[in-house]
């Protein structure tokens, strides 16, 4: 079986480096907020080319603690709006609501599936607050047009990166082009943990000093409480751990970027649509998606045929029962994205021959 995303694959082109990491923490004797996650944090930030960022406990609370922090600073209200991709992952959607704002959902475009820039505005009311772009799958979204619309309207642009570490669009990282993004580092993204974790980047000094409080009970100073805040903070393992998988990231990167490349060139079954690709530095192919109305079909065959796929996502958030206030939403491109959507192997450590299986595999598929 050549496996979707082998986690313990990863983990060991990572060693010995790896073990020698959580031995010292372990030996250290200090497990929350030293000097690994400063560490980190600085590191992450010069990555990004962003002035500031801050360890949290997971990529939902780094999207939530950013709307609490431009709560607090007066910026925000409870209920006001967040213009969101339809078709993300649903722990931006929640994220959202849990910072106590409002999402209102935008369709996407079916060639890039990120949020397509060209509705946003008649979704703006008086009490749009901000557009939430998610990088999905590891491209970026259009941020060229966004940040034009948000300068318009007078709003705020925060990121969703948790697909799309290190991507590069227009000369900038994505978590340095709005004001603020979100990362999660959930085991499986290309900067993953053994573990949660996730990051908050920003230029913005207040804005970053504010999340690290409300991520720490909302205490500034120790056992001084001037926030009703969250406990949502980044660990010193996984601190050690994401420090010593940063220096790797570029080069994962591009090796996730060569095997598209041979599924691009090689997939030629016109069953299946592929996204076009005009801008390779603006994608790190997080998830290679393949599009058919025979989804389901298609992965019997392919499961069959010894490969693990999955499904991103198998049910779009406004169809959620979690979600029931957008249930009588219609969102056809949303729809389609979720009915038809299928992603191959994705791995910087896929070999030549197992990227030859699945493009043969895909291209038999009658
Ligand atoms: C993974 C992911 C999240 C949530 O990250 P967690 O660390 O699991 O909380 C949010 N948004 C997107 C687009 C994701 O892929």
């Amino acid at each position: 079986m050549i496996p979707y995303y082998s986690l313990q694959q990863i983990s060991n082109s990572f060693q010995p480096e790896l073990s020698q990491a959580i031995e010292q923490v372990t030996q250290s004797g200090w497990y929350l907020q030293g000097g690994e996650n400063k560490q980190f944090e600085e590191s992450f930030a010069d990555y990004c080319g962003t002035a500031y960022c801050v360890g949290v406990g997971n990529g939902m609370d780094a999207l939530s603690l950013i709307f609490m922090a431009y709560q607090a600073m007066g910026i925000m209200q409870q209920g006001d709006e967040v213009i969101v991709p339809s078709n993300t992952c649903i722990a931006t959607i929640i994220g959202i609501l849990r910072g106590g704002l409002k999402p209102i959902l935008c369709e996407p475009t079916l060639e890039s599936c990120n949020i397509d820039a060209t509705k946003i505005e008649e979704l703006i009311t008086s009490r749009t607050k901000a557009i939430l772009p998610v990088h999905l799958y590891g491209r970026c979204a259009d941020m060229e047009a966004i940040s034009l619309i948000a300068k318009k309207h007078n709003l705020r642009v925060v990121e969703d990166c948790a697909q799309a570490h290190g991507a590069i669009y227009g000369g900038k990282r994505v978590g340095n082009w709005g004001d603020a993004a979100g990362f999660s580092f959930y085991p499986s993204k290309n900067l993953g943990a053994l573990g949660d974790g996730g990051a908050v980047t920003t230029n913005d000094k207040e804005l970053a000093s504010l999340v690290r409080t409300l991520a720490n009970y909302g205490s500034s100073a120790k056992y001084v409480h001037d926030f009703m805040g969250i406990n949502s903070r980044l660990d010193e393992m996984q601190a050690a751990i994401l420090s010593l998988k940063l220096k790797r990231l570029d080069e994962d990167n591009n090796l996730r970027r060569q095997v598209a490349k041979r599924y691009l060139d090689g997939i030629n079954n016109k069953l299946i649509r592929l996204l076009p690709i005009d801008n390779w530095e603006a994608n790190v192919f997080h998830i290679f998606p393949i599009f058919t109305p025979e989804r389901d079909r298609l992965q019997a065959y392919l499961t069959e045929a010894g490969i693990q796929t999955l499904i991103h996502y198998p049910i779009p958030p406004h169809q959620q029962k979690a979600l029931s206030d957008y249930r009588a939403l219609s969102l056809p491109i949303t729809e389609q994205i979720h009915r038809e959507e299928l992603s191959l192997p994705m791995s910087p450590l896929l070999t030549d021959s197992e990227i030859e299986s699945i493009i043969n595999a895909v291209n038999r598929f009658v």
